[in-house]
């Protein structure tokens, strides 16, 4: 082996969902909104200046910063915005679990989480959710080097009470614990409302899912100053311009438009409730979803024969061929069209 083959940082990479190109595909694997972002976003688009692109953005993303802040009644100096959550999660991750005690995270949980522990090398333990896929409280009350876990959590779609998300908080006031809160607008209650009372709490969410704006790349972290101090720190020693001039943009606008919001997230609950009844008739099962998604296991069919069969018929799911899960798939809620084409290719494989 040559010498500096020793030295590469080897890690399992995490993969991404399929992104196939979207002409004649309905998308239902990697819990995108089906609906356009907010009109006040694609005003914002119409209206925005190319000539500004010469310039680097503000490091400080202050315009998008004060948005999410306004929105969410906190202070600026309360919010960290990355490109993604994924970015601000992993961010979280290099700032704050520095012990050599495990960091504790659900196994059925994101599958991130253990690659970014394994590139960053912190140690972890992947705490194994009971045989209904729930997150045990309980499980979380060892010492520990930090805490994570998704509510509503991917890809099972159960949510956590929030008085038990409040336990897992309140057994760990030593470490920092993060609640990502992906899919908390599809019918949970958020832990934003615990922050003044927990200086150990940091909230993650996103732009992706129901602000319909994957592709810009947006998601912020709520905390006390400290914690988001700290984090502005770690950014500003690797990458100080990480959020582009339009991500600033769009995304301020789109924030303020709450109504739009709010229709679009009660259709896609609307949908989801109705697709549950529908996926019972035709003999699946799943855990119970206040997300995005469903997590769902046929009775009597495989799971990676459904998805390569409705992958033949150009409708694309998730599916994980993983111990425990690989006889689930998850599917993202579409529009209603979608969903009925979904289920009339689901009956004519079935
Ligand atoms: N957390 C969870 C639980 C997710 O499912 C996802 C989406 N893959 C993310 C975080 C990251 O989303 P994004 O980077 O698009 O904000």
């Amino acid at each position: 082996m040559r010498e500096w083959e020793k030295n590469i940082r080897r890690v399992e990479p995490y993969v991404p969902g399929e992104q196939p190109k979207i002409a004649n595909v309905i998308k239902l694997n990697t819990n995108e909104n089906p609906y356009p972002p907010s009109p006040a976003a694609v005003k914002a688009a119409n209206e925005f200046d190319l000539d500004t692109l010469r310039l680097y953005p503000d490091p400080c993303v202050t315009d998008l910063v004060g948005a999410i802040a306004d929105y969410y009644k906190v202070g600026s100096n309360q919010v960290f915005v990355g490109v993604g959550s994924d970015d601000v999660i992993s961010m979280a991750f290099l700032t704050f679990f520095n012990s050599d005690k495990p960091v504790l995270f659900p196994d059925i949980s994101y599958s991130f989480y253990s690659v970014w522990a394994d590139v960053y090398r912190i140690p972890y333990k992947a705490v194994p959710v009971d045989e209904n896929f729930i997150i045990v409280s309980s499980d979380y009350y060892e010492p520990n080097g930090g805490v994570i876990f998704p509510n509503p959590n991917a890809p099972t779609a159960l949510y956590k009470e929030l008085s038990e998300v409040e336990d897992i908080i309140a057994h760990n006031r030593d470490v920092i614990v993060m609640v990502d809160e992906a899919y908390i607008d599809f019918g949970g209650k958020s832990a934003l409302e615990l922050i003044d009372r927990y200086d150990n709490l940091l909230v993650i969410q996103t732009f992706s899912k129901s602000r319909s704006m994957a592709g810009m790349r947006i998601g912020y972290a709520i905390g006390n100053p400290e914690l988001i101090k700290a984090m502005n720190d770690v950014k500003f020693s690797i990458n100080s311009y990480t959020i582009n001039r339009p991500s600033i943009v769009y995304g301020a606008a789109a924030v303020n438009d709450k109504q739009y919001f709010e229709e679009c997230t009660a259709k896609i609950i609307a949908t989801r409730e109705r697709s549950k009844e529908r996926l019972k008739k035709l003999g699946f099962e799943f855990p119970d979803s206040k997300a995005n998604f469903i997590f769902a296991k046929h009775k009597e069919a495989k799971g990676a024969y459904i998805f390569e069969e409705l992958k033949k018929r150009n409708i694309y799911v998730r599916y994980f061929n993983k111990p425990r899960i690989d006889d689930y798939l998850r599917i993202s809620i579409g529009t209603d069209e979608q969903m009925d084409a979904l289920f009339a290719a689901l009956e004519d494989i079935l």
